[in-house]
């Protein structure tokens, strides 16, 4: 649920600190559990999540919840969110990917992300998400595993695929299966409850 009586909130639903204000239908929030142990970061909204305000909607987001199901984990227990919270697109039609001036623009509302919720793990979905909490190029050497950064107030982080490569790269499944066990293993290790029901995309 949101707290909409955090001046911060109300202050991030009216942001317009980036050119991205421009064409949005509304600011896509961090949504979820203020209590969440963990944390998963994407990379933008696109045109279903900028309609809805919800993150992680339409196929990408059938995709993630079948990866919370994996894991065990529901979206009441997660807090989800993106590293710019409005849509990236410079006609309306197409999503594209964030600019680095915007993701620098969105970070300070990352910050306060993390800040109220206090996450012990943030799983980032994408190449950029990781890229841009880290500032770590090397999302390849990195993905599947625990990465430490030394930035004061960032907790842990599991670097994860785009769920959206799921989509087109079926060929992808067994790695990135392999990846979620390897998240679960340490899931477990921190006794984060769950409840995991391997949803058939995944067999
Ligand atoms: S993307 Fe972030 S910084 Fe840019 S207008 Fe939206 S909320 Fe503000």
């Amino acid at each position: 649920m949101i707290d909409e009586s955090v001046s911060w909130i109300e202050e991030m639903t009216t942001c317009r600190r980036c050119g991205l204000a421009d064409l949005r239908t509304q600011v896509v929030v961090g949504r979820g559990n203020q209590g969440a142990r963990v944390m998963f970061t994407g990379e933008a909204p696109g045109k279903e999540e900028d309609r809805t305000g919800m993150g992680f909607q339409g196929s990408s987001g059938k995709i993630f919840d079948d990866v919370l199901s994996y894991l065990g984990l529901s979206r009441h227990q997660i807090w989800l969110n993106n590293v710019v919270r409005c849509r990236p697109t410079d006609t309306g039609r197409k999503n594209r990917a964030p600019h680095p001036e915007e993701i620098a623009a969105c970070r300070p509302w990352m910050l306060e992300d993390i800040k109220w919720v206090k996450p012990e793990i943030i799983v980032t979905l994408g190449r950029m998400a990781f890229l841009s909490l880290t500032g770590d190029t090397h999302f390849a050497t990195y993905r599947g595993q625990l990465y430490i950064t030394e930035e004061p107030g960032i907790p842990e982080i599991f670097p994860l695929a785009h769920p959206a490569y799921l989509i087109y790269r079926r060929s992808l499944m067994p790695q990135y299966r392999q990846d979620l066990d390897r998240l679960s293993q340490f899931l477990a290790a921190k006794k984060v409850p769950n409840h995991p029901v391997i949803p058939k995309r995944f067999i």
